[in-house]
């Protein structure tokens, strides 16, 4: 049977020792106790079930607050325990606690470890269905804590009109293990899911629940018995801290639910009608814990330290308020039919006594509308009315058909029972359309979240999507800027191609002209090697004449001697014969002068051919130099040509080089081009979002056009790549006949070089010669003049020895004497002669062997 029975909420007010910082701070300690109930702030005390001081052990605490749950709740009753306080007051640290610590866990591990304990100790025949449930409210969401996938959960009523979360997970334990492995589980996935644990604890809600349902297998009793463990958000003004944007509409959020809390408990305190439990969920959720069928506790959590006096004072008011609210406590029990129908009874007649009453009431109430006064005798008494409904009811035992007369003759009942069936039926009615609108508010709610989610994702997506276009525009524009810097590039190298092609033009204008002198030089070459074989032969004839010359004065020589012996002997033989006359004298002499003047001719003529031998030899010499100077002037050229075309070379090297590094900078951006398309492909999908907030074709288009320029531009750099290329190898081609030609000039030059050292030879020979020459030349002046004095000599002694022989030749007239006379100075004279001719002829004989040596 239901036992209903009022019971306050207990309210215990727990204080944490300083902490470390505020220690550290010098913050002062402000609570003073006084006894075991009251605390007193600046003066002011507050009074609860019990304060705890802040060396309250977890144990203690345990023990004098929480223990005596768990054994209500084995026994079918609800039970509540709510942690309530600012952050760092010491909730968690009350209901959770170190969860694996034996000393310093909180309330929940305790709870859990004793319901097992109390069940090991109790009836046999009792069974026991043990769920729990974990989960937060943040922002007035329901988050399953044992399922993370469920992140809005929906409240509903069950048909005893108690509310619950719907769908929440509800796990089946056997063992105090599996209810710690569950507790574990929800703090690892409330863990897993905030970047800020602390800040997200202190805004959000938590609530263990633990559902224990028992069988008495022998007297088929059930009973059931519901435990929230409420671990609430800080209780500190979150709106104060200036929070903007979604913080705010989170501060919002979580005020709301503290504050509904605080005005469910004051409507409560207040005893007013209307308590707006619909107002959060997890005032909905508490319903039953906050003036409803439960037996609650509060923990007030407290900071000692004077710096969170403020807060401190406002949460034990709040405690003091919730203080005052009236349970109604009843066993949750499923009745057997014996029990339903003691139960019927029992209601009925209450029942009855309030239908007497309202009755009663509704009389009194029409007769005072009336005008009527009422007699306090006739007002409604409480007392008065009881007994009537006992004559009432004994009259109704006795004829159970008649009807009521006092009820009957009263004025004004206007209800009947159709009506209120009808009353209850609408009301029943209504709550379901509540129910209803509750449920398609939750899926609103639960649609808006999905929304809100979708729009997150597409807003993720789109952010994402503007990134990659950002960063493809970039790219773009890098391959743009790549593209100017090719364009700039291969202009730079067509400039440079053209300067070259221009500079090829000149150096093979240059070339010609150098060929054309080449060949105008090898033709005077060609003039002056034939002047000098012409100056040869004529050297060759010179010398043949030289020789015939040679031959002829040898021969005039050797005449000459044979005459001169021929006179050595007619005049050494000493037998002058008179008969000899002064004509053979004379003869002989004229012969003499004629050799002599013969000789003198010849010698002449002679000059006068090493006289112009002389004049062709400085010719030659000066054509040989100046064909020498010729020479080194076409070796500087070739020279300086072999330079330029060194320098065309590296030139063309360079270009060659360059337009590999282009091709090597078109395979690449070709590539980056595919590379890029292939993206854009994948990229397609993203864009499609960004179209958006881009117009789609506007963009295509875009990429469209410049990948159509881009192939346009790279198609225009090969065309001139390969126009560079054939001009490169025109531009060899030439290069390699430049060669050819060079190398062909360089045989020639090294060719004339040789001739010329021939001719410079042959010309010091010529030299050398013409110095013998000049020498046999002076030789023969000094001969031609001894030779003339000689003569001379020779001649004054004719003309003495003809006076002589005259004179003589006029005393011989005179006969006989005259010959011993003449004979001695003939003979004088003709030895004389003898002596000078000797001596010419010795002279003679020695310059023609010198010349006979010289040549
Ligand atoms: P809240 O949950 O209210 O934000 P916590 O329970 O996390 O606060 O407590 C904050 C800190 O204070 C924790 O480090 C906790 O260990 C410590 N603390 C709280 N209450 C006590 C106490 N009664 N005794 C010792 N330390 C406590
Ligand atoms: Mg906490």
């Amino acid at each position: 049977m239901a036992d209903p029975a009022q019971c306050s909420i207990k309210v215990v007010c727990r204080f944490r020792p300083l902490n470390s910082s505020e220690v550290a701070r010098g913050d002062k300690y402000i609570p003073k106790f006084q006894g075991e109930d009251c605390v007193t702030i600046g003066g002011k005390p507050y009074y609860f079930d019990r304060v705890f001081q802040s060396n309250t052990t977890q144990v203690q605490f345990y023990n004098a607050v929480a223990q005596k749950i768990v054994k209500d709740v084995l026994e079918g009753y609800n039970g509540t325990i709510f942690a309530y306080g600012q952050t760092s007051s010491g909730k968690t640290h009350t209901m959770e606690g170190k969860l694996h610590d034996p000393d310093m866990m909180g309330i929940i591990p305790r709870i859990v470890q004793d319901i097992f304990n109390y069940i090991y100790s109790m009836d046999e025949n009792l069974e026991f269905h043990i769920k729990v449930s974990y989960f937060e409210i943040y922002l007035d969401k329901i988050r399953d804590l044992l399922d993370v996938t469920k992140t809005n959960l929906s409240v509903h009523e069950d048909k005893n009109r108690v509310p619950y979360v719907k769908g929440c997970t509800e796990r089946f334990v056997c063992s105090p293990q599996e209810v710690m492995d569950a507790i574990d589980e929800g703090k690892n996935n409330r863990h897993v899911a905030v970047t800020n644990m602390n800040e997200h604890s202190s805004r959000s809600h938590s609530i263990f629940l633990i559902n224990i349902k028992q069988e008495n297998t022998q007297t088929e009793q059930k009973l059931t018995g519901k435990l929230y463990l409420v671990d609430l958000a800080g209780s500190e003004k979150v709106g104060k801290t200036g929070a903007e944007g979604t913080v705010l509409d989170e501060a919002k959020m979580i005020n709301k639910s503290l504050s509904s809390l605080g005005i469910v408990i004051s409507a409560l305190a207040e005893g007013s009608s209307y308590i707006p439990y619909r107002d959060s969920k997890m005032t909905r959720i508490l319903q039953d814990s906050l003036g409803g069928n439960c037996r609650t506790t509060m923990v007030i959590c407290c900071s000692p330290s004077s710096f969170n006096d403020a807060e401190t004072k406002s949460t034990l008011l709040f405690g003091q308020r919730a203080k005052t609210i009236k349970n109604t406590v009843s066993l949750n029990v499923e009745l057997t039919a014996e029990q339903w129908k003691n139960k019927w009874e029992k209601e009925k007649e209450k029942n009855k006594t309030l239908k007497s009453t309202v009755t009663w009431l509704e009389t009194e109430l029409n007769r005072w509308r009336n005008g009527e006064s009422v007699p306090v005798e006739e007002q409604f008494d409480k007392e008065k009315a009881k007994a009537e409904v006992q004559v009432l009811d004994s009259a109704l035992n006795n004829d159970k058909a008649a009807p009521t007369p006092a009820l009957s003759t009263l004025p004004g009942v206007k209800l009947t029972d159709a009506e209120k069936e009808k009353y209850e039926a609408e009301m029943a009615k209504l709550y379901k359309e509540l129910d209803d609108k509750d449920e398609e508010i939750n899926q609103q709610s639960q649609l808006i979240e999905k929304l809100n989610q979708q729009m997150l994702d597409q807003e993720e997506l789109l952010a994402s999507s503007h990134r990659d276009h950002d960063t493809l525009q970039t790219e773009l524009n890098r391959l743009l800027a790549e593209n100017e810097a090719s364009k700039e590039e291969v202009k730079e190298v067509l400039q440079a191609l053209e300067e070259l092609a221009v500079n090829y033009d000149q150096k093979s204008q240059e070339v010609e002209d150098k060929t054309k002198e080449f060949e105008a030089l090898s033709e005077e070459l060609n003039q002056k090697s034939s002047s000098l074989a012409s100056i040869d032969s004529e050297l060759q004839k010179l010398k043949e004449m030289t020789n015939h010359q040679k031959k002829r004065v040898t021969e005039m020589m050797s005449s000459l001697l044979k005459d001169l012996a021929e006179i050595g002997i007619a005049v050494g033989s000493n037998d002058i014969k008179q008969q000899e006359s002064t004509g053979v004298i004379d003869e002989e002499f004229t012969v003499a002068r004629l050799y002599i003047s013969k000789m003198k001719s010849e010698v002449k003529t002679m000059v006068k051919r090493s006289k112009q031998l002389e004049s062709s030899q400085a010719e030659s010499s000066q054509k040989m130099e100046e064909t020498e100077r010729e020479l080194t002037a076409c070796q500087l050229r070739i020279s300086q040509y072999e330079a330029k075309i060194k320098s065309l070379t590296d030139c063309l090297q360079n270009v060659e080089q360059k337009k590999r590094q282009l091709e090597e900078n078109v395979d690449s951006l070709s590539e980056e081009i595919v590379r890029i398309k292939a993206q854009g492909v994948v990229e397609d999908a993203n864009l499609n979002l960004c179209m958006l907030a881009f117009p789609q074709e506007a963009v295509e288009k875009q990429i469209q056009s410049h990948r159509e320029a881009h192939q346009r531009q790279i198609s225009s750099l090969r065309d001139d790549l390969d126009n560079k290329e054939k001009l490169l190898t025109e531009l060899q081609d030439l290069n390699q006949k430049i060669m050819l030609e060079q190398e062909r000039l360089r045989v020639e030059h090294e060719k004339l070089k040789a001739a010329d050292q021939e001719k410079s030879r042959q010309l010091q020979e010529l030299t050398v010669l013409q110095d013998r020459q000049e020498q046999a030349r002076q030789d023969l002046k000094g001969l031609e003049e001894t030779v003339a004095r000689e003569l001379q000599t020779l001649h004054n002694l004719r003309r003495l020895f003809v006076q002589d022989l005259s004179t003589r030749v006029r005393k011989v007239k005179c006969p006989h004497g005259l010959s011993v006379s003449l004979f001695p100075l003939e003979v004088t004279m003709i030895h004389y002669i003898i002596l000078h001719l000797k001596y010419l002829y010795i002279y003679l004989v020695s310059f023609i062997w010198r010349l006979i040596l010289v040549m």
